[in-house]
């Protein structure tokens, strides 16, 4: 069981190596969402899956990676509702189940949840980095 969990999270190092790579060489900017992951885990009961799921390393390793190339990566803050915040009007949920995969709005917004999230962590990284 050890040895097997050892080489999944070689496995998953490898891909976040070869991701954050990729990354770090296509594009100028990254903006990533800074999440509280002690936090979520507490809060929603994630537990062990997200403390374990690297993304911090992740996040660490596409740091330096665009860091070597004089390249940045943009962070959100942790506040910013990324989620919530309809990515066309801009209008912001009070609250978002987590079962609601997709994102309505009024003003006719019907999306995937996380490409919506997506979207407004560019635009707020866009924002900060021109602020
Ligand atoms: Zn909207």
């Amino acid at each position: 069981m050890a040895r097997c969990h050892e080489k999944v999270r070689n496995q998953r190092k490898d891909y976040h190596h070869k991701l954050s790579f990729r990354l770090a060489e296509e594009y100028d900017a990254v903006a990533v969402e800074d999440l509280d992951l002690k936090a979520m885990s507490r809060g929603l009961n994630f537990g062990k899956s997200v403390m374990d799921n690297g993304y911090g390393n992740f996040l660490n390793m596409l740091s330096y990676k665009l860091e070597q190339r004089g390249k940045v990566l943009v962070k959100t803050d942790r506040f910013y509702p990324s989620s919530k915040k309809c990515s066309k009007c801009g209008k912001v949920k009070e609250t978002l189940a987590l079962s609601e995969r997709t994102y309505h709005c009024r003003c006719g917004n019907h999306m995937d949840r996380d490409v919506n999230a997506a979207i407004n962590i560019r635009e707020e990284g866009k924002r900060l980095l021109c602020a």
